[in-house]
């Protein structure tokens, strides 16, 4: 679950979110919508401990982690897919992140075949396609086996089979009771995977709602 209360953040003069309350609860997915520029990341990343909020709090399964990054085994993040691409080969990063998490070998075994990169664990994370970066990206973010998964914008880029791809995987991660959370900009795409809505727009928030109640009436 994550409790956003009032949550705030100025850049400068700029209000980048703007006393934003919500809830995301497990068991389903939930989308954030907004064009760009509308504080999705910045939330996010505020969610993560990754940035401060200015005012207001944001707690991920009852605990703030206002200043310290929260830790893999809670919340399993894709924020940018570039800052899993090493010169290592998959296996290594994977290897690395979890030596460096406490998390045994032999998760890392079974995120690889979870997300289809066995076939190519021993070569360069660099030289992956978009696609299979991204799905490193995933892996990466369920290694801890989190309660919670939060996607920036996650299939950005992607082709129709990946972007399918990480649909069924975010519903079956939603299904086994996990809390997933992830941005957008696109309606289209937020209709065919999410089953709850938030929607904000120049760091505020304008819905909050279930998929099919907010398709009814807009
Ligand atoms: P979104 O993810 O919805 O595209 P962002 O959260 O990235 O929106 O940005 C919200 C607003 O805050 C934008 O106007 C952006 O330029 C600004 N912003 C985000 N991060 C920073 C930063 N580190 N410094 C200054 N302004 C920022
Ligand atoms: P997105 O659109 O996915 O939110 P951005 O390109 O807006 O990504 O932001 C990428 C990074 O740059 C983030 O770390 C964000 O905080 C930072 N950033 C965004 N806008 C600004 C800005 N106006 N000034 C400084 N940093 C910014």
């Amino acid at each position: 679950m994550i409790e956003a209360r009032e949550l705030t953040k100025r850049y400068g003069g700029k209000t980048a979110v703007d006393h934003l309350s919500f809830t995301v609860r497990p068991g389903l997915v939930t989308g954030f919508l907004g064009p760009n520029g509308a504080g999705k990341s910045t939330t996010m990343r505020m969610v993560l401990g990754l940035d401060t909020p200015c005012s207001g709090s944001v707690t991920v399964g009852g605990r703030s982690y206002g200043r310290l990054p929260a830790p893999l085994r809670t919340v399993g993040s894709l924020l940018d897919a570039k800052s899993v691409h090493g010169g290592r080969t998959v296996r290594k990063h994977l290897l690395g992140l979890a030596r460096s998490n406490a998390i045994g070998r032999r998760r890392v075994d079974e995120v690889l075949e979870l997300v289809g990169l066995t076939e190519v664990a021993d070569q360069r994370a660099k030289g992956l396609s978009l696609g299979m970066g991204q799905r490193l990206g995933i892996a990466a973010a369920l290694l801890g086996d989190p309660e919670v998964l939060i996607l920036d914008e996650p299939v950005n880029g992607l082709d129709t089979e990946g972007i399918r791809w990480i649909r069924d995987l975010l519903k079956s991660q939603a299904a086994q009771g996990r809390t997933v959370f992830l941005s957008s900009h696109l309606m289209s795409e937020m209709e065919l995977t999410a089953d709850h809505l938030i929607v904000i727009g120049r760091g505020k928030l304008l819905a909050d709602t279930r998929m099919r109640e907010f398709i009814e009436t807009n």
